[in-house]
């Protein structure tokens, strides 16, 4: 099929500097979790996307020099000629298929410690840390720091250069990196011709500019990623003063601007905050300024509001982070006319969490992403089935969905049963929830996909006994019952039942979700630090209630720290009305109320509340799965050959655990024994057979 005549102009060619881009679909820098030491898993990630239709893939920030080493975070480099191969191989990987390479070259200055190489962090000032919390500060640099970081950033181009990039990036983005210290009256405090006014902050950007145009000449285009808005307010970059004089002083340097937000917590902003485009007044400003091509983002999903963005003037390249995860194809399923296949970015930051925890990426609705080398997982081809065996999946929660979408790719004929009367498990209820809308995009999606398969029959309405399940006459049974929360308060803080839990007056997330009857005030006791305990009490204030949010860490939704959504949920949850209280365990419920005990000194106070909402773990809905395991005749009787539980029955995690247990059983039926490790191996690359200090005198 072709596209749609209304989206020609996404697939116009652009000019970059000496190089052209084939069209306006731009995967701008994002971390993976890959970095320096997983190159084959990064660079198959990125050549997938450029196989996908984009025009421009780039990396992640890479790193100019030892002394910005950004351990923990795992990142690429390029420090010195024996970091271009593994570079090399990210742009052969990526041109391969069409796409211009893109290298984000940056300095994290005194924004992080040097954990590894324990270089002191350079900076403008003696500045304490951004990103660490290490108690070391940066050091200020003298002109003759400034000139050597100078020669660093030109050597690195040069190395970009010969790694094959056709984009080479200048990073004045977010508050960590060096020109952008230089730039923010934050953490510039100098009082030379780099310090003060801001054509004097700005200095070091416009020569670090010039700088690359003369080392690369016409051999690849230069970039600047910037932030006009550093989002502290009139303390820091501003829009009005550093954000319009730098893009006025150097409009038309750079060969292309990408613009970015300050915080990367209000860049990468989760759908809980941030709607569609919710950049487009910062994006705005640059094309008012400079006639050189200018990519934003802002979690683009929808390719009606990207040619909105064109045709008014925001933007000239869609830029994408998160949506060219979740569907690395979605330039593809454009331009083929098949918009209804593309599998939409829920703005969850599973992916972002991937990289604070520093482990390779993963995304809610892209199973396959991170798996590209290490399991050969391509995100929209699979094998065809391995057997004519009828499949019936129990449940039609994410786990279930995505099993039943991915088997029903393959050929075989599927029964999805659900007990409820309407499809998504989980999400289902999760996404009425305060902020959580986009979330049902994970069952609609994989509803959409579903409805163009003849081999695939869902059927709701229909709770199945292990009886039903015995006389179904599938082969191929999959268990997705998902999970239930528990009442009695066993979790991450309390690991036995607490006192109390059993009255009347207690209730667990699936009373809520049945739509039992709360009376306020409330207590909601959070002691499994993800999303659901502040979505719970903004729910039950929003609908009136004295809402009390208790957690035993030292701050609540703990793990949302990750996902970057702490810090902007906090004042949300207070500006509420929401009382937060930390630190404190539930001891006991009784009464009137709770006692809540101090989890250093175990002192008790007596909280008064009508009801409480136990937020704490859940247990696998497994009831199913054993009664039918535990007779091996009964199943062989029964023509059952492969029995499997899958997602949160077996046991309970977020829901891109689910949907990527329900893709991965879908992947393995029917194919080859899969070896005790389950996936190919990245090795270092060891430099002597045999290993001796590398002392000298
Ligand atoms: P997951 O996240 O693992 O997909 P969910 O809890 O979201 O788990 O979904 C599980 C789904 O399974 C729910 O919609 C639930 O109604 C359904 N379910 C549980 N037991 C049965 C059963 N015996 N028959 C049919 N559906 C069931
Ligand atoms: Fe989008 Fe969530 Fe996937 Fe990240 S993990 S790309 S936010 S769906």
């Amino acid at each position: 099929m072709a596209r749609h005549p209304r989206y020609d102009i996404l697939f116009e060619p652009i000019k970059i500097g000496p190089k052209v881009a084939k069209n306006r679909l731009y995967q701008v820098p994002h971390c993976n979790g890959f970095g320096y030491h997983l190159p084959h898993g990064d660079a198959a990630f990125r050549s997938i996307k450029s196989e996908g239709g984009w025009a421009v893939v780039c990396t992640e920030q890479c790193s100019i020099h030892p002394s910005s080493d950004a351990t923990p975070y795992p990142e690429t480099r390029l420090w010195d000629d024996g970091d271009v191969r593994q570079l090399a191989m990210f742009t052969e990987a990526v041109q391969e298929h069409g796409a211009l390479a893109g290298v984000l070259l940056a300095h994290n200055s005194s924004g992080i410690s040097n954990r590894t190489t324990r270089e002191v962090p350079l900076g403008p000032s003696p500045n304490s840390m951004y990103y660490n919390v290490d108690p070391i500060m940066g050091r200020e640099m003298d002109k003759k720091d400034i000139r050597e970081f100078r020669r660093w950033h030109v050597e690195a181009v040069k190395r970009a250069v010969s790694a094959g990039f056709d984009i080479i990036y200048i990073y004045c983005g977010h508050h960590f990196s060096m020109p952008a210290m230089f730039l923010s009256p934050l953490t510039n405090h100098r009082s030379d011709e780099y310090g003060g006014s801001v054509e004097n902050r700005a200095r070091l950007t416009g020569e670090l500019l010039e700088d690359a145009k003369e080392a690369v000449g016409d051999k690849a285009a230069v970039a600047i990623r910037f932030t006009p808005d550093e989002g502290y307010g009139p303390a820091g970059i501003t829009p009005e003063v550093e954000g319009r004089a730098v893009l006025e002083m150097f409009a038309e340097l750079p060969d292309l601007w990408d613009i970015c937000l300050g915080g990367w917590e209000y860049d990468s902003g989760a759908s809980r905050f941030d709607a569609e485009g919710y950049q487009e007044p910062i994006n705005s400003l640059a094309k008012k300024i400079t006639s050189k091509p200018v990519v934003g983002t802002g979690r683009f999903t929808s390719p009606d509001t990207m040619v909105s963005q064109i045709e008014r003037g925001i933007l000239d390249f869609i830029g994408s982070a998160r949506p060219s995860i979740a569907d690395p194809f979605l330039p593809r399923k454009i331009e083929e006319g098949r918009n209804e296949d593309i599998r939409e970015c829920i703005g969850c930051n599973i992916c972002v969490a991937s990289e604070n925890i520093h482990a390779p990426i993963r995304c809610t609705q892209n199973p396959a992403a991170g798996e590209e080398w290490r399991r050969g997982w391509h995100p929209e081809e699979i094998a065809t089935k391995g057997s004519e065996d009828n499949v019936l999946i129990v449940g039609a929660g994410p786990a279930g969905l995505e099993c039943a979408r991915a088997l029903g790719q393959r050929g075989y004929t599927i029964h999805l049963v659900e007990a409820d009367e309407e499809i998504g498990g989980r999400v289902a209820f999760e996404s009425t929830l305060p902020g959580l809308a986009e979330w049902g995009r994970v069952r609609d999606y994989r509803r959409g996909q579903i409805a163009k398969m003849k081999n695939v029959e869902i059927h709701t309405g229909s709770r199945l006994s292990a009886d039903d399940v015995l006389n179904y006459g599938a082969e191929v049974v999959v268990l997705a019952t998902g999970s239930l929360w528990r009442k009695d308060g066993a979790g991450f803080s309390n690991k036995s039942p607490i006192a109390g839990t059993d009255g009347a007056n207690v209730f667990t997330l699936d009373d809520v979700r049945n739509g039992v009857t709360i009376e306020g005030p409330v207590v909601v006791f959070d002691d499994d630090h993800y999303h659901m305990g502040a979505v719970i009490a903004e729910k039950l204030r929003a609908e009136g209630n004295e809402v009390t949010l208790v957690t035993p860490l030292m701050a609540v939704s703990m793990w949302t720290d990750n996902t970057m959504e702490r810090p902007r949920l906090i004042p949300k949850l207070l500006e509420m009305g929401i009382e937060l209280v930390t630190d404190r365990n539930l001891a006991s419920i009784g009464g009137n109320g709770v006692e809540l005990a101090c989890v250093y000194s175990g002192k008790t106070e007596h909280h008064a509340c009508k009801s409480v909402v136990m937020v704490t773990s859940r247990l696998p809905d497994d009831g199913l799965y054993k009664e039918l395991i535990k007779d091996s005749a009964k199943l062989e009787e029964a023509g059952i050959r492969t029995l499997k539980a899958i997602g949160d029955s077996i046991a309970a995690g977020t829901i891109q655990t689910a949907v990527a247990s329900g893709h991965r059983f879908a992947r393995e039926l029917d194919g080859p024994e899969i070896d005790d490790v389950p996936f190919r191996l990245e090795r270092v690359d060891l430099q002597d057979d045999k290993c001796v200090a590398n002392l000298s005198l």
